[in-house]
């Protein structure tokens, strides 16, 4: 009996309501045709709660799908926006490369003057470094100095050696 009744036009077909009244198949359920076979309406009706509520209103499968395109357009048209705005902004970070040339000035930072690190890479000449003539010890002297604690390190080191018998 309920096999004539699936094929009547009056059969809630892509409904839940389809499902409840016995299209539970799928296979040959008319609301393939609409994109929505009733099984599938009942699923979603169980897991999707904006569905659920726009079939407790008593909106068609035709009123719900076009929610949903409509919903798809409005959620496409505001990732396009997001998409679109971000582009400028990537524009922008090519640019910031102008702050680098500010960096390297008066900053006493690990990386700027007086440092082992600058004095080793870049800044080599004593009296070119901009700390040269103040209190700052100057790249050329960080660098000094750090192969001098480094040398005293290393003697220090092999005395502890010998001192334990690892070397002679
Ligand atoms: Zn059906
Ligand atoms: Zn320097």
């Amino acid at each position: 009996m309920s096999g004539l009744d699936l094929v009547t036009d009056g059969f809630p077909h892509g409904t839940p309501e389809g499902y409840q009244q016995g299209c539970k198949g799928g296979g040959a359920c008319a609301g393939k045709e609409t994109g929505m076979t009733c099984t599938q309406a009942n699923t979603l009706y169980q897991s999707d709660y904006e569905y659920r509520k726009l079939v407790d209103a008593g909106s068609t499968p035709g009123q719900i799908r076009s929610h949903y395109a409509e919903k798809l357009i409005r959620e496409k048209a505001v990732r396009d926006a997001a998409r679109a705005a971000e582009k400028p902004q990537k524009v922008k970070k090519v640019r910031k490369p102008a702050r680098n040339p500010r960096q390297p000035q008066k900053t006493r930072l690990k990386t700027g003057h007086g440092s082992y690190t600058m004095g080793h890479r870049y800044c080599k000449v004593h009296e070119e470094c901009p700390n040269f003539g103040t209190d700052l010890p100057t790249c050329r002297e960080a660098v000094r100095d750090y192969q001098r604690e480094w040398s005293t390190g290393r003697r220090a080191r092999a005395k502890a050696k010998r001192e334990a018998g690892l070397i002679s």
